[in-house]
């Protein structure tokens, strides 16, 4: 068999539906076939073919300090040569939950789970239970993973398909998720459980909370008895060292982590207040459970991520990450396309738009879906592929700079962007 991506994704065609593990990767909202990874370091993936490209994927944010640290990489071994799960308590657990709950104000406990999907899940269960209510709400455009109940209005590639949300979930499912636009603070009542929100929004590309946004969810929930959930999968651990809440000084009652927290290998956690959390089976009433839940090595794995950085490792990665988003949007701007940039800390959106004009930026689904529909997207994408950089195969994710990408090689990105630019605008 040739060595070649189309080869390797016409094979996985045959056995995996779609070819993919997950819809995002799939390449149906750029066109095309999907790179077929062998292996990444640091900030590069290399393909079957082996080119190797500067990634901006890395992973959807489950990478901070980019692919295959030696550190993480050194304690996933040693985990593995102990034994990978027992279906017993172990050290490795306490030890990550005791990093996220010393390094997270307000966080007291944490109970890991596999996912994020998992983790949002579980979390929607505490507050229904602990209120005893039902009804939740959620924004427009954010994405909680692809539980039943939390498949409505969705980012990322619910969003990227153009679904309401998804077959197979039945109207009961939803019945009771209310569904509201991001950045204008909603008027509860005594029936709602919690309120989900992505402190900074990063599935439907990138947008921040406007000032006052979290402090008029937290107001409001109070108000009415109803939970705050911060929905940190993609935030935890990535925008600063106590992630959102830090960040932004709002504290939720339930939190949410993935991504970042497993070093690359699948792990979700949920979390709050210990009181809260006697909900909990086996404390309380609230069912939750998982074989491989608080897994040795995923535990191992994310421990060292957060153990390798500290509170200047998250300027210095703002820092760099910000400088070239500023740098990013003028090369593309000097192209020939419009362009903008939303930073967040060191989370970047990067929106194309088919005018030479400048780029408003957008506070909501609606706003960024907007620009997104003008299509420059897909050809963008693929001028900077052809070019040796990697971002994410949809208009809805947002990139990400891990520790490993230095400044020398942002600025080959932006090289890049504007010869990218160049050739998109000539196209046109
Ligand atoms: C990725 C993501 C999830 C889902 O996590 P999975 O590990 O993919 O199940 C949930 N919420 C947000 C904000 C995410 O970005």
């Amino acid at each position: 068999m040739a060595e070649t991506n189309r080869a390797w994704f016409e094979r996985a065609s045959v056995v995996i539906p779609g070819g993919v593990d997950s819809p995002v990767r799939s390449f149906s909202s750029v066109g095309g076939v999907p790179y077929t990874v062998v292996e990444g370091e640091g900030p590069y993936v290399v393909d079957v073919e082996g080119t190797r490209y500067i990634d901006l994927v890395q992973s959807y944010g489950a990478s901070l300090l980019g692919h295959a640290h030696p550190q993480v990489v050194s304690a996933i071994t040693q985990a593995a040569r102990h034994g990978s799960t027992f279906g017993a308590p172990t050290k490795g657990e306490v030890l990550l939950a005791e990093a996220m709950t010393s390094r997270v104000p307000g966080l007291e406990q944490v109970r890991f789970v596999s996912s994020g999907t998992e983790a949002v899940m579980s979390a929607v269960r505490v507050a229904r239970g602990a209120t005893g209510r039902s009804k939740i709400l959620k924004f427009d455009g954010c994405y909680h993973g692809h539980a039943d109940h939390l498949l409505v209005a969705g980012g990322s590639g619910v969003a990227e398909l153009g679904l309401p949300g998804s077959a197979g979930v039945p109207p009961e499912a939803v019945a009771d998720t209310v569904v509201a636009p991001y950045n204008v603070i909603p008027t509860l009542d005594e029936t709602f459980a919690c309120v989900l929100v992505e402190p900074v929004a990063a599935n439907m590309n990138l947008v921040a909370p406007a000032p006052g946004f979290l402090e008029g969810l937290r107001a409001e929930c109070d108000r009415v008895g109803a939970l705050l959930l911060f929905d940190e999968v993609i935030t935890g651990f990535r925008l600063a060292q106590g992630g959102a809440a830090e960040f932004f000084g709002v504290t939720p009652d339930l939190w949410c982590f993935g991504k970042v927290i497993g070093g690359g290998l699948p792990v979700g956690a949920f979390g709050g207040k210990a009181e809260l959390l006697t909900v909990l089976a086996p404390q309380g009433p609230v069912y939750q459970a998982g074989t491989l839940s608080g897994n040795p090595l995923a535990t191992a794995a994310g421990r060292s991520v957060l153990e390798h950085v500290t509170p200047a490792s998250y300027i210095e990665l703002t820092t760099r990450a910000q400088a070239f988003g500023r740098d990013l949007e003028a090369a593309i701007q000097r192209g020939g396309i419009g362009a903008r940039v939303v930073s967040v800390g060191p989370l970047l959106g990067l929106y194309v738009g088919s005018g030479r004009d400048p780029i408003e930026t957008p506070t909501n689904y609606v706003e960024a879906k907007a620009i997104i529909d003008q299509g420059i997207y897909p050809l963008f994408f693929h001028a900077l592929l052809r070019r040796g950089v990697a971002m994410a195969p949809g208009a809805y994710e947002i990139m990400f700079v891990s520790m490993s990408h230095s400044d020398e090689i942002l600025a080959e990105v932006v090289a890049k962007a504007t010869e990218a630019s160049l050739e998109v605008a000539a196209s046109r």
